[in-house]
């Protein structure tokens, strides 16, 4: 499988503050588009350079959300390094010195690990946040929700759905979905978590059996890379839909669940609805809920022309991300007169 190639990325930096034992990885992918937006994932790795490649993947896979979702945001994504201690207020204020440092280029938001309350802490330092409001995570879950709804082509009422990761998006989601009357299967690392969701009268399973259950809809919430070939070989679900970031861990699988005939609704395209919402926050905007409303017709459309041509899903939803970026790029290469 090609990863990310450095040469494609506006900045790379990896930064260690003494002071606090903070470490940290900016990934900036490409700003046609805007400043760089995308969430801070904190997070344990085995090593450095898996750090750096996490953080370089997130951040293409968000260049390619914000283009789809219409912001006027480039792709970034940062990394800070979790040495398994709750975060330190001396660490955040760090971070937030370093996003300042980068003088608007990049935009954070909560990922993985980080809470309204840690980002409030590096927003003392540096005006370049987003998510101070409100956790995006509900929102994210709105959107898949929608986003659900659009790959079956009709409610989710009496449909079964599995949920894997019930954190901020993936407890969100399951409420939505037993407030409309699904059926639920989840997993979660956490038992307490697993408690909540079957209080509600989902069916527990176990976090990698989840992936296999007999369901109409999967909906990945938790780490990427959880859709490999193998699992595409014998996933039983006719939906793939979820908020986890780059669930294919390579595109054979997308092109294997492609052949299968399940439904894939591509990552990026259906996980934005945190990105619209903080995205509009940052710049002030109103009408954010209806355009993370707009994820189901542009999954609709995705799908549509997925039947026309025969393609997998993400295949195309990159096409039309990619195309975003360079008819920006055209036009603001084009003279001035071209374009009036
Ligand atoms: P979170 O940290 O709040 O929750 C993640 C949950 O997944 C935790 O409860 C954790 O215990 C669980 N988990 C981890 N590994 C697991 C496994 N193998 N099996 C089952 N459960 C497991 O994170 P979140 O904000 O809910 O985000 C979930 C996913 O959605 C991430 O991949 C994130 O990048 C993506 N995403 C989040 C947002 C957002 O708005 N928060 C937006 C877009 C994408």
């Amino acid at each position: 499988m090609s990863g990310p190639r450095m040469q494609d990325f506006h900045r790379i930096e990896v930064r260690t503050d003494r002071a606090s034992g903070l470490k940290a990885v900016f990934a900036l992918h490409n700003l046609t588009l805007g400043p760089a937006a995308g969430g801070v994932r904190r997070w344990h790795y085995d090593s450095e350079d898996d750090a750096v490649t996490d953080a370089m993947r997130l951040a293409e896979g968000m260049t390619c959300k914000n283009a789809l979702a219409g912001l006027p945001f480039g792709g970034g994504k940062s990394v800070i390094l979790s040495d398994g201690k709750p975060v330190t207020r001396a660490q955040l204020r760090a971070f937030g010195r370093w996003l300042d440092q980068l003088g608007g280029e990049y935009v954070a938001a909560e990922d993985v690990g980080m809470t309204v309350e840690h980002m409030k802490e590096v927003r003392r330092e540096t005006t370049f946040v987003t998510g101070i409001g409100a956790h995006p995570g509900p929102k994210t879950a709105h959107g898949v929700f929608v986003g659900i709804e659009a790959a079956l082509e009709g409610k989710v009422t009496g449909t079964r759905i599995a949920v894997q990761g019930l954190g901020a998006v993936g407890m969100a989601l399951v409420e939505l979905l037993h407030a409309a009357g699904a059926q639920l299967v989840v997993a979660d690392l956490d038992e307490a978590k697993v408690q909540r969701a079957t209080a509600l009268g989902a069916e527990r399973a176990g976090t990698e059996e989840v992936l296999l259950s007999d369901v109409d809809v999967l909906a990945p919430c938790a780490l990427g890379a959880v859709i490999t070939p193998e699992t595409a070989r014998h996933l039983r679900a006719k939906v793939v839909a979820g908020s986890a970031n780059n669930q294919l861990s390579e595109p054979l699988a997308g092109h294997i669940l492609h052949q299968r005939g399940i439904r894939y609704a591509p990552d990026y395209a259906v996980n934005a609805g945190g990105i619209i919402h903080a995205g509009y926050e940052y710049l002030g905007w109103s009408g954010a809920m209806a355009q993370i409303d707009g994820i189901g017709p542009r999954l609709t459309a995705i799908f549509a022309e997925s039947k026309a041509t025969g393609e997998p899903t993400h295949v195309i939803a990159d096409r039309m991300a990619h195309a975003a970026v360079a008819a920006r790029r055209s036009h603001d290469a084009a003279p001035a007169a071209a374009v009036a």
